[in-house]
């Protein structure tokens, strides 16, 4: 590396380089000693912390990389940021009805990320969406019977249906959202029976379509939801029992991480028209409800695009309060209160995965002899010719060239002609070729086609301390894109090119795709790593989804989690610490009982002591290593 550079590089160019500032959203920033800093708003104030001081703190505390970051402070600016939006918009608009927002729990199931919804959603009625028996306990158990919205969606039996009845008397407001047309008899039948009046969405399904990564649950052909056909019997058979007046809530989702304003548009207008149709029907109707959808910009460049989003916040509760309002005057209809499902937006910024770099494997060629020996094949003699006459003009040819000779010489060695060293010297001298063609390539007047995925081939591969399938799963299942950036050294330039490995066998285990402008790009430029330090990386903007759709890949575990909360006075508390599954929590994960293991090993030890292999206190050491791995944490320790 080049020492000017280096001391020219501040942190303002990493910011730029890594758009630290366009998906930090005012959260994530850098500190003139280049590290990533974390902002927590005051009524009064602003705190800024390094998440560098973070790590030392809970490092400090036992705690070990990776772990999962949860910054509280972050959690509830997005509460207020969404709820004060729809306050402004809803009275610029001189609009009549209330936002009240529901937290989806699939979103996070997290105790921590529940109670904390709970509490601080609490001044603006924040309630929870529930989609199965599990997430109706939690809903039930972490609100107070404070009239705050519990909306039950999903698939709904009698025992589910019977717990959220008896909680209306506490106090509760449960809606049960009739997805499909078995429920309603059920509701039916079970508030008769138990005497309680029930609260009745309906969950419909719109034939406006999303794009985007998650857009399976718009159009015609979505699983959830009533056909049209299927709405007009779910009246039909209120009215016969007299219950129109149960009929309260229309419910639509159309997909989640919707990155285009007019599609949002267009499923509000729909939605509104039935609800019309739904009040003309005689139903009592008073709550909108349009799921989530309200996207992430995971790339920061405002874009419609899919990891992107085409519209601000204010942009997005103002339309909805505009169209709702628009639509229904025209029909002289009270306006709804507005519920929304906002999950991935309200959770994701408050988390950080963090881990440190293992190893680097870089694609640089060993240093070439000063001269080759006397009975040098031809074809590598030839091949280190190419290196003599590469220029911005040949790229392409030279490329060729060396190709061919690395193959024909692949082809001595399978036939025994030519040793195991002269392979590797012209291994050593293709990548030397292919090094020195990557660095013409900027000075070439356009990159031929098959040039365009060298930097890609070259690529550095960093070895990181976590598992995508564990801790990022939506990076391998739908090719998720988040900002992946090394939390300091940003007064350094970043000299390298790579991608990031897992610690699992698995080839699928990597982050080869990050964040960029328009598309994404396959390399992110990172620091050579240091021989006295630790190179920790962020993945940032992962509190939605990531953490119970991950799995056990190769026995890996769940990680440490460590919630803090940015004081006032600049100070944090570490409020929660979680620590991470030990091996012999996964493996009792798949049916192993740890005990019995370590018993069956102790057994052998002790054959291999009376078979004369070992000693006793040989076998004490052995047993002991063996407990001591059973019960570590199931990545990397140093
Ligand atoms: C998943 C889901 C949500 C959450 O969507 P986000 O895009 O994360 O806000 C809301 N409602 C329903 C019915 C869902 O299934």
């Amino acid at each position: 590396m080049n020492i000017e550079t280096q001391k020219n590089w501040t942190p303002d160019d990493s910011a730029e380089l890594y758009r630290i500032r366009d998906w930090g959203s005012e959260y994530f920033d850098l500190n003139e000693r280049g590290e990533i800093t974390v902002t927590a708003k005051f009524p009064s104030s602003q705190v800024t912390v390094s998440l560098m001081d973070i790590v030392s703190g809970i490092r400090q505390r036992g705690l070990p990389l990776p772990a999962i970051l949860r910054i509280e402070n972050l959690l509830d600016a997005q509460i207020v940021r969404l709820n004060e939006a729809f306050v402004r918009a809803i009275s610029a608009a001189g609009y009549q009805g209330a936002y009240r927002g529901v937290f989806p729990i699939k979103v996070n199931q997290q105790a921590q990320v529940i109670e904390e919804v709970a509490e601080f959603g609490a001044r603006y009625k924040h309630g929870l969406e529930a989609g199965s028996k599990a997430e109706l306990i939690i809903a039930l158990s972490t609100l107070k019977a404070d009239g705050r919205l519990i909306i039950c969606n999903g698939y709904k039996d009698e025992e589910f249906i019977d717990l959220g009845l008896r909680a209306q008397r506490l106090g509760y407001n449960c809606v049960f959202v009739i997805e499909t047309l078995t429920e309603l008899p059920i509701v039916i039948e079970r508030s008769k029976a138990l005497g309680i009046k029930p609260m009745i969405g309906v969950r419909v399904k719109l034939s406006s379509k999303v794009s985007g990564l998650w857009n399976a649950t718009s159009g015609d052909r979505s699983i959830f939801g009533l056909t049209t056909n299927q709405l007009v019997q779910v009246l039909d058979m209120l009215k016969e029992h007299q219950m129109l007046d149960c009929l309260q809530l229309l419910h639509y989702h159309l997909g989640s991480q919707i990155p285009n304003i007019r599609e949002i548009r267009n499923g509000v207008m729909e939605a509104c028209r039935y609800y019309v149709n739904l009040v003309e029907e005689g139903a009592a109707m008073g709550y909108l409800d349009l799921g989530g959808g309200l996207a992430v910009d995971y790339t920061g460049a405002s874009i419609n695009q899919e990891h992107s989003r085409n519209y601000s916040l204010d942009e997005y509760c103002a339309d909805i309060v505009e169209v709702v309002m628009a639509t229904l005057d025209a029909h002289e209809i009270a306006h709804p209160n507005i519920v929304t499902e906002s999950g991935r937006a309200t959770v994701a910024y408050s988390s950080v995965l963090l881990f440190d770099i293992l190893d680097v494997t870089t694609f640089e060629p060993a240093p070439l002899p000063e001269a080759l020996p006397e009975n040098t094949d031809d074809l590598i003699l030839n091949l280190r010719e190419v290196l003599n006459t590469i220029s911005p003009k040949n790229l392409q040819e030279c490329y060729n060239d060396a190709l061919y000779y690395r193959d024909e010489i692949g082809e001595l060695f399978k036939r025994g002609q030519i040793t195991l060293r002269d392979r590797s010297l012209a291994e050593n001298l293709f990548l030397e070729v292919l090094q020195r063609i990557r660095a013409q390539l900027d000075l070439a007047d356009r990159i031929p086609p098959e040039l365009e995925g060298l930097r890609e081939y070259l690529a550095d591969i960093y070895y990181g301390n976590f598992s995508v399938f564990q801790s990022l799963p939506d990076i391998w299942a739908i090719d998720q894109v988040f900002p992946v950036v090394p939390i300091h050294r940003h007064d350094e330039e970043p000299t390298r090119d790579a991608i990031l490995a897992d610690i699992t066998c698995d080839c699928d285990g990597k982050i080869d795709r990050f964040i960029d402008v328009h598309e994404t790009r396959r390399t992110l430029p990172l620091h050579p790593l240091k021989a006295d330090e630790d190179y920790v990386m962020g993945v940032f903007l992962v509190g939605a989804y990531q953490e119970t759709l991950g799995d056990l890949h190769n026995l890996l575990g769940d990680t440490a989690v460590a919630s803090v909360r940015i004081n006032e006075d600049g100070t944090f508390d570490v409020i929660k610490e979680l620590e991470g599954d030990s091996i012999a929590d996964v493996l009792s994960y798949v049916e192993y009982q740890p005990q019995a293991l370590y018993e069956a090993f102790r057994t052998t030890a002790e054959r291999a002591v009376r078979e004369g292999k070992i000693t006793a206190a040989e076998r004490r050491d052995v047993v002991k290593s063996f407990y001591e791995s059973l019960h570590g944490y199931t990545y990397y320790e140093n």
